[in-house]
C-alpha cells in the first residue's frame, strides 16, 4: 500500500523533529507509532492521531509502528483490535511489519519492575485505593509517605512475585514507584506501577493476575521499540517527567520524547470512548458502524472517503491549545472530495407521478447524460424518457410564490437533460386534497436547447421515467447531537441527541442504472446531494443509500444548465 503524504505541512511538531535532525538526536532517525487501546472503535479524533505519526514518519522517511496498548484487560477485545486494524488501514496508512501489542511485553515490563525494586526506585504498597488517594496530598500540600515506603528490596520482591503468582485479592498491594511525595508534580508522588486485577486477557488469559498502569507501560514499550518521539494529547502533560523518570532508570540508552498536542474536539460531536461505548450498548445507535457514528467504521459506512478524512486533518493541523474545530469544515472536505469524484445521477425520494399526455404513448427515448459536469473522463450514460415520469413532490406547489421556479399551475419547467414541460391539470386525492398525479404536456423543441420564442425556463428539476426506475430506500442522515457542544461536563450528554437524525424514505425511485451499484460506491444525486450505497443492508438489485452530505445551494447552481 502506498503511504500518502500531504505537502509537507509544518507545524510545532515538525519544527522538534527539524531541530532533533539539525543536531542529531536520536541518530538521526524518526521512529513513531499510533497507540490505541483495543476498547472500543476508532474514531475521528483518533484518526487526527493517525494522519500525524504516521504522515510524520512518511515525511521523514521514517517508521511508525502500529502498537495495541492492551494493558487492561477490562473491555479489551480481539473485535477492536481487528477494526483497529481495519480502520488505519483503510485510511491509507501501511504499518509494514511493524504490528506490536504491548501485551506481548508483559514479561519484560515485569521485569522492568523487579530491577526499579533492586535499585531502591520502587516499593510494594499495601494501603487500599482510597488510602492511596486521602494520602496524595492536593496542589497546595504534600502527600503523606505511605508506612511501607521503607520495606527492604527483599521484602517487596518477595512480596511483588507472591502478587504475580496470585496469593493477594485484588487491591492487597499496589507497586509503587518511590520517588518524591512532596513533588509539586502530584503525578510524581509515588506514582502505582502495578495493581492485582483478577481479570482474563483477551490475548494472555489468566497468565497474568497483576498488570502494569498505563505510565509505566507505555513509556517502557516505546523505548523497547526504539520509538524516538512519542507524541500524545496534552493531557499527558504532567506525566512526562514520569515518563522520563522510568526510561532514565530502565532503558538509559533509547530515550523517547513525549510531545504533546491538542486533541481533536468537534462541534455536535461525541469524542470520547467511553460515551461511546455507551451509545452502542444502549442501543441509542445502531452499533459502531451506525453512519451517524464519529467512529471510522461508521464515516465509511456513511460514504465518507480516507481522502476527504486526511484532507481534514492536515487542513485542521496540530496546536498546542484545545479548540473547537466546527463539524461543518469536515463535511466541507467531504463534499469537495465527492464532487470531483462522484458520479451524478437523478433519483427521486419523494415521487410525484407526472404524465406528458402529449408525449406517445409506447416511445422511449434514451437521453445521453453526462456523468460529471466538468469531466469527460467520467463519460455519459444513456437514461430513458417515457411518457410517465416521477418528479420530487416538492417540485410541484398548487400555490407556489412569486419566487418559486418549479412546476404549478400556469408554470413551466425544464427536465434536466430533457424537455421542458408544462402544467396542464391534476388529479387530487379526495380526502386529503393532495395532488397525486399530474398531467403535463411537453415542448417536443427543448430537448436540446432553449424554447424557439426565446421564452425563459426558470427552472430544472430531475426525475425519472416510471417504467425504467428502479424502487430504493433512502436514509438520510443529520448530526447525531442538537447541540454544539453535547460532551459538556457535569450533563447526561443522551438528552442532546437529535431526533431526527435518521429519517428512512422507502419509496424512492432511481435510473436503472442504479440497480447494481456496487456497496460502498459513491454518486451525486443531483440537486440532493452525496449519497452512498450501504454495505450491510444493500442486497442484489436492491440498493440502499445513505446520504453522506446534502449539496450546500444545489438549486441555484444548476438552474439554466441544461
Ligand atoms: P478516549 O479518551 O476517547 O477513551 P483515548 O485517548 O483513551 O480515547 P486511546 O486508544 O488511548 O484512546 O488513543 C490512542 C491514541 O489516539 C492516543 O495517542 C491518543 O492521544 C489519541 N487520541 C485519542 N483521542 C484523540 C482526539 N480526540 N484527538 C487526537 N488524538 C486522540
Ligand atoms: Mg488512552
Amino acid at each position: 500500500m502506498s503511504q500518502p503524504t500531504t505537502s509537507n505541512p509544518t507545524d510545532f511538531i515538525r519544527d522538534i523533529i527539524d531541530d532533533d535532525l539539525r543536531t542529531g538526536k536520536h541518530e538521526g532517525r524518526v521512529a513513531t507509532r499510533f497507540p490505541p487501546e483495543p476498547n472500543g472503535y476508532i474514531h475521528i479524533g483518533h484518526a487526527k492521531s493517525v494522519c500525524l505519526n504516521f504522515g510524520i514518519a512518511a515525511q521523514y522517511k521514517g517508521t511508525c509502528n502500529l502498537r495495541l496498548d492492551d494493558t487492561d484487560p477490562l473491555g479489551e477485545s480481539m473485535e477492536y483490535v481487528e477494526s483497529i486494524i481495519r480502520d488505519v488501514r483503510w485510511l491509507g496508512f501501511d504499518w509494514g511489519d511493524r504490528l506490536f501489542y504491548a501485551s506481548d511485553y508483559f514479561e519484560k515490563l515485569y521485569q522492568f519492575a523487579v530491577e526499579l525494586i533492586k535499585k531502591g526506585n520502587a516499593y510494594v504498597c499495601s494501603l487500599s485505593a482510597d488510602e492511596v488517594r486521602e494520602q496524595r496530598g492536593t496542589f497546595t500540600e504534600p502527600g503523606k509517605e505511605s508506612p511501607y515506603r521503607n520495606r527492604s528490596v527483599e521484602e517487596n520482591l518477595d512480596l511483588f512475585s507472591r502478587m504475580r503468582k496470585g496469593e493477594f485479592a485484588d487491591g492487597a498491594h499496589t507497586l509503587r514507584a518511590k520517588i518524591d511525595m512532596a513533588s509539586p508534580n502530584i503525578v510524581l508522588r509515588d506514582p502505582v506501577l502495578y495493581r492485582i486485577k483478577r481479570e482474563p486477557h483477551y490475548r494472555t488469559a489468566e497468565k497474568w493476575v497483576i498488570y502494569p498502569m498505563y505510565d509505566f507501560a507505555h513509556c517502557l514499550s516505546d523505548a523497547l521499540e526504539g520509538i524516538t518521539h512519542s507524541i500524545c494529547t496534552l493531557e499527558f502533560e504532567n506525566n512526562r517527567p514520569l515518563y522520563d523518570w522510568i526510561v532514565e532508570r530502565l532503558i538509559p540508552t533509547h530515550r523517547p520524547q513525549q510531545i504533546e498536542f491538542a486533541r481533536l474536539s468537534l462541534s455536535y460531536t461525541i469524542l470520547s470512548k467511553r460515551r461511546l461505548i455507551e451509545l452502542v450498548e444502549k442501543g441509542l445507535v445502531q452499533g459502531w458502524d451506525d453512519p451517524r457514528m464519529p467512529t471510522v467504521t461508521g464515516m465509511r459506512r456513511r460514504g465518507y472517503t480516507p481522502e476527504a478524512i486526511r484532507k481534514f486533518c492536515a487542513e485542521i493541523g496540530v496546536a498546542k491549545n484545545d479548540n473547537l474545530i466546527d463539524v461543518s469544515l469536515l463535511e466541507h472536505c467531504v463534499r469537495e472530495d465527492l464532487n470531483e469524484n462522484a458520479p451524478r445521477v437523478m433519483c427521486v425520494l419523494r415521487p410525484l407521478k407526472v404524465v406528458i399526455d402529449n408525449y406517445p404513448e409506447n416511445k422511449v427515448e434514451q437521453i445521453e447524460s453526462a456523468n460529471h459536469p466538468q469531466n469527460s473522463d467520467m463519460g455519459t450514460r444513456q437514461v430513458p424518457f417515457s411518457r410517465v415520469i416521477y418528479i420530487e413532490r416538492d417540485d410541484f406547489m398548487e400555490n407556489p410564490p412569486k419566487k418559486y421556479h418549479r412546476l404549478g399551475p400556469g408554470r413551466e419547467v425544464r427536465l434536466r437533460n430533457a424537455y421542458v414541460i408544462k402544467f396542464e391539470n391534476m388529479v387530487k386525492d379526495e380526502k386529503t386534497g393532495e395532488a397525486i398525479e399530474l398531467h403535463c404536456t411537453y415542448d417536443p423543441a427543448t430537448r436540446n436547447g432553449p424554447p424557439a420564442d426565446g421564452r425563459k425556463i426558470q427552472g430544472v428539476i430531475h426525475w425519472v421515467s416510471a417504467e425504467h426506475c428502479i424502487p430504493a430506500q433512502v436514509r438520510l442522515y443529520d448530526r447525531l447531537f442538537s447541540v454544539q457542544d453535547p460532551g459538556r461536563e457535569g450533563d447526561d450528554f443522551t438528552k442532546y441527541l437529535n431526533p431526527n437524525s435518521l429519517e428512512t424514505l422507502t419509496t424512492c425511485y432511481a435510473e436503472q442504472r442504479l440497480k447494481d451499484a456496487a456497496p460502498g460506491s459513491h454518486y451525486q444525486f443531483e440537486r440532493l446531494g452525496y449519497f452512498c450505497v450501504d454495505t450491510k443492508d444493500t442486497v442484489a438489485g436492491k440498493p440502499v443509500f445513505n446520504r453522506i452530505v446534502p449539496l450546500r445551494d444545489s438549486w441555484a447552481k444548476i438552474a439554466g444548465d441544461y
